[in-house]
């Protein structure tokens, strides 16, 4: 008997059948004797709902008041599902994150989790019940309803599969496991059957959308194997897991692209210490998040600074750039927004020379230019227009192999 975790998404229970579809899964699973604990998230689309409406009440909505209101989509999935479950004879229990209790940080809205009380679960589980909890919420120390980010429903999963040590986290979503790069946009797209962490951290925040990256990083602190597959078939999906040898040896495992991110390039500044700070500094006031960074070698006493930060945050991003830039007396900033981040990503490239120069070379003979590259142990992005982004997807893995 194994202590089973598994985490549907909101399109595997986004209407009335396929949540009693999902039902059938979680049956077989404990008709096998399986103890089993189910997270789920909203029915899908009903989060985004639900944050319009906060954005329709206040044009920034209180911290408290939004989770308060945001997390009551997991609540009629976790009651829908138990519900059908007990008409069918099952044992079965629906949990709010409070009712766990699931605690976390006071971060309205992008809280973490800080522990998991496992008693009333364990009762429940003993008692033969199956339990269902709800995905992307906890409370926090002065009892206020917290929610865990978009997508915050895997992170939950994986934090009470660790907080029980189960045997198994399934994550369920509408595609088959993590593929080496987006099947929409290249056909020879594959399915792998496992992935580190570390990998899939890289892949998760490149824009590969299949798991919340908090999920990861929680997954690779307590060692949880997290098998990522379809609520649509019996398909093996993708296993994210501890790295080992074999996955050494191979020097690309996955391209990702995202098109999401806007440059913005502060040209002739004087290249003085500080500076990096001083252009910097503001935009993190503002928490505006800056990606990559690169700073050209100095003319005469002036560089060239540029950067990229999400398209959402360019307004703003702008705004305070020109600002410091007059305070610096920089010549002047421009920015572009069709641009987007291609990058390969492997444990390989660790203990292999030569790998970014087969990128570049592979996207130089098809005509892409690269605008700016940045670098990670096991990753390298290369900024491109924005035109291009297919292109060098499918160059990109083709040339690494990735395809058979
Ligand atoms: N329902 C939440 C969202 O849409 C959490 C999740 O689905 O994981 O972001
Ligand atoms: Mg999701």
């Amino acid at each position: 008997m194994a202590l089973v975790v598994q985490k549907y998404g909101g399109t595997s229970v986004g209407t009335a059948d396929r949540i009693k579809n999902v039902a059938k899964r979680i049956i077989k699973t404990y008709e096998a004797g399986n103890d089993v604990i189910v997270v789920v998230s909203a029915m899908s689309g009903e989060t985004n709902k639900l944050v319009a409406l906060a954005n329709e009440m206040s044009e920034i909505p209180d911290g408290r008041e939004y989770d308060v209101v945001v997390a009551t989509g997991e609540q009629v999935t976790i009651g829908l599902l138990a519900m059908h479950l007990k008409s069918l004879g099952y044992k079965a229990k629906s949990y709010q994150g409070w009712q766990v209790p699931i605690i976390t940080d006071s971060v309205a809205s992008k809280a973490r989790i800080e522990s998991i009380d496992d008693k009333n679960i364990r009762a429940d589980l003993k008692d033969g019940a199956i339990v269902i909890v709800a995905g992307f919420q906890g409370i926090d120390a002065a009892g206020n309803v917290t929610t865990l980010g978009r997508g915050g429903s895997d992170t939950s999963a994986v934090a009470i599969a660790a907080a029980l040590t189960a045997d198994v986290c399934e994550i369920y979503t509408d595609v088959d496991g993590v593929y080496t790069t987006d099947p929409n946009i290249c056909k020879e797209a594959r399915k792998v059957e496992k992935i580190s962490y570390d990998e899939m951290l890289e892949l998760a925040s490149l824009g590969a959308k299949v798991l919340q990256i908090r999920s990861v990083e929680f997954a690779k602190k307590y060692n949880v194997d997290v098998h990522v597959r379809s609520s649509l078939n019996e398909n093996t999906g993708t296993m994210v897991t501890r790295e080992d040898k074999e996955m050494e040896g191979i020097l690309v495992s996955g391209v990702a692209y995202d098109k999401n991110e806007a440059k913005i390039a502060v040209m002739g500044v004087p290249d003085k210490p500080g500076i990096a700070a001083k252009i910097l500094t503001p935009l993190s006031d503002a928490a505006i998040s800056v990606d990559m960074i690169v700073q050209n070698v100095s003319q005469a006493g002036m560089t060239d600074f540029t950067f990229t930060v999400t398209k959402a945050d360019l307004k703003q991003a702008l705004l305070i750039t020109n600002e410091v830039a007059k305070a610096t007396q920089a010549k002047e900033v421009l920015s572009d927004e069709n641009i987007s981040k291609v990058s390969i990503v492997g444990l390989g490239m660790r203990s292999h020379a030569g790998v970014a120069t087969q990128m570049f070379v592979a996207l130089a003979a098809n005509g892409i230019n690269i605008q700016m590259i940045s670098t990670s142990e096991i990753k390298i992005s290369v900024v491109v227009d924005e035109k291009y982004t297919e292109l060098a997807v499918r160059v990109l893995h083709d040339t690494f192999g990735l395809k058979d």
